[in-house]
């Protein structure tokens, strides 16, 4: 999992598919702020940058999928999808502001340390799961 990535702002939603697969991924208004991440862009005007100019969010998966596995070495629920930061693992009986259905229906949880969101893998996490699995059947596992 050392592929890292820069976006620029119109990519906001790839942002959040990008760590929700587990990657680095941070916004950046100006190109190449940081060398060691992969600059992804709407600007075909950008050398040494990734385009992903006027394409749905499936072709830019796909893309992705191309250029640098993206799918294949994917770790999916591992990172904040806010704070872009590694999550940790949460002890359920620690957890006091769960709602009941999620307590009773859910054992594994997950929370960011830099916000304290909480993480489980319901209807929300799911639904992105489905999404993927429909466009890579073949390469992802979860
Ligand atoms: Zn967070």
């Amino acid at each position: 999992m050392n592929l890292r990535f820069s976006c620029d702002m119109m990519l906001f939603d790839l942002v959040r598919w990008l760590r929700f697969l587990g990657y680095d991924t941070e916004y950046s208004r100006y190109r190449r702020r940081d060398k060691n991440r992969i600059y992804l862009t709407t600007n075909k005007k950008l050398k040494d940058a990734i385009i992903l100019e006027h394409v749905s969010l499936e072709e830019k998966l796909i893309t992705l999928e191309k250029y640098f596995k993206i799918i294949e070495n994917a770790n999916p629920f591992s990172r904040c999808s806010v704070c872009n930061v590694v999550l940790e693992n949460a002890v359920k009986d620690d957890i006091e502001k769960l709602p009941p259905f999620v307590k009773s229906n859910f054992d594994t949880f997950k929370k960011c340390p830099k916000c304290g969101r909480l993480y489980w893998k319901g209807s929300h996490y799911e639904n992105m799961v489905k999404f993927i699995k429909e466009l890579f059947p073949d390469l992802f596992n979860f």
